[in-house]
């Protein structure tokens, strides 16, 4: 497999798929560049070896053509940090023409992939009729790497030989491999969010590879309630409960000591300002509902994050959009970054989790925070990405 960093893209025309799917305002400005930023050393690299660049992504999840997610928003702020004049293909299917006069040195951006529904089909004439334009296929959309998408997996058919990892991909693929499949001991998993449903593929397959296993959010309150808590009107997924039964069953088996909450910061409604109450997790009256972990979970949880050497996090411990409630979170995320200072390899990802660490204005002192959601947690799972396995499959 060729690396981006050994090659030369000297004359060569590189088609790069990105994820540009950036938050727009009413007035279609970007509020958060996040992913653009992470985007731009793969670019600076293709323009300073005298390559030129066609630009790939996708915006939203729009049904045809749909103004609101067009990537022509993207190109004040793409031309402010580039420093390049971006060209703009309006139609992703009709660029042949400025393809063609791709200079060194430019970039043509194409419009939004999702315009047409042959990239979420994989369409492999739709991908091959986008290969036509460039020389070199680069992938450096982390974020949409479990989707077998035209631009994010198909279109590497077409370039046997001169397919790479961006650098951001390479970035995101060496992390994640290193806490997956090669962490210092003891690694500790810190999970949380609303529900154990979307998480319980993750649970299950870290179970094989974890010392421990931290749960919060809401997801708590069913294991809770597995286990014959009484966890008044908190989130709880009833369904969920015998799988919950048979995960803690698995833990015990496997030697994983699993935290669940000890205490909750407990509420009557699902508002800031709302009354907050601590109650043991297995004790919250009927009338009140989960909000936050409790003081002495978060003591407990604090160290055993401390005693670890790598620790993987995705999903907040509570409701922390509201202030009142963030406090879990914040002292996760605090003890996380004390724990990077002290030498381990934390890693975090998935929205809610980076919006909190942002929020706390903790982002500098993890080891490493993934642009990705959905596409980390499959990549957690164990499961293969379409988005890698087209560049390191030579027979994809
Ligand atoms: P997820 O997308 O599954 O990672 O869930 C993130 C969401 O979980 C955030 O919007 C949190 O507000 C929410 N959440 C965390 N804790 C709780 C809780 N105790 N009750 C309800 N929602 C929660």
């Amino acid at each position: 497999m060729k690396t981006i960093q050994t090659y030369s893209f000297k004359n060569k025309k590189a088609l790069v798929r990105v994820d540009y799917n950036v938050p727009l305002n009413e007035q279609s400005e970007i509020t958060d560049t996040t992913r653009i930023d992470a985007s731009l050393p793969t670019l600076k690299k293709i323009l300073a070896d005298g390559g030129s660049i066609i630009i790939m992504s996708h915006l939203g999840r729009p049904k045809g053509r749909d103004e609101k997610c067009s990537l022509k928003h993207l190109l004040p702020y793409l031309k402010q940090v580039t420093g390049v004049e971006i060209m703009f293909a309006e139609d992703c299917l009709q660029a042949d023409a400025q393809a063609a006069q791709l200079k060194p040195g430019q970039i043509l951006l194409l419009e939004n992939v999702r315009f047409y529904k042959e990239e979420t089909d994989g369409d492999e004439a739709f991908a091959r009729k986008l290969a036509s334009y460039g020389d070199v296929y680069v992938n450096d959309a982390f974020a949409t790497a479990h989707r077998e998408h035209a631009t994010t997996a198909v279109i590497a058919r077409f370039f046997p030989e001169d397919k790479l990892f961006g650098l951001l991909m390479q970035a995101e693929v060496d992390n994640l491999n290193q806490v997956m499949n090669n962490p210092k001991r003891p690694f500790t998993a810190i999970l949380g969010g609303s529900k154990i449903s979307t998480k319980i593929n993750i649970i299950n397959y870290l179970l094989t590879k974890v010392d421990n296993i931290i749960l919060g959010g809401g997801m708590n309150y069913t294991v809770h309630k597995a286990m014959g808590g009484h966890v008044g009107k908190s989130l709880v997924e009833d369904e969920m409960l015998d799988v919950a039964r048979e995960m803690l069953e698995t833990a015990k088996k496997n030697n994983v000591k699993v935290y669940v909450s000890e205490d909750t910061v407990a509420s009557d409604r699902f508002g800031n300002d709302a009354m907050r109450r601590i109650f043991p997790t297995d004790e919250i009256p009927d009338t009140l509902e989960g909000m936050d972990i409790g003081p002495k979970t978060c003591l407990n949880y604090r160290q055993a994050i401390l005693d670890s050497a790598t620790v993987l996090w995705n999903g907040p411990m509570g409701v922390f959009e509201f202030d009142n409630f963030s406090n879990g979170t914040f002292m996760v995320a605090d003890a996380v970054a004390r724990a990077t200072e002290n030498g381990s390899f934390t890693l975090a990802g998935g929205g809610d989790s980076v919006a909190a660490i942002n929020k706390f204005k903790l982002a500098e002192k993890f080891s490493y925070i993934s642009t990705a959601g959905g596409a980390m947690l499959e990549f957690c799972e164990g499961r293969e990405l379409p988005g890698i396995r087209c560049i390191v499959d030579e027979k994809y």
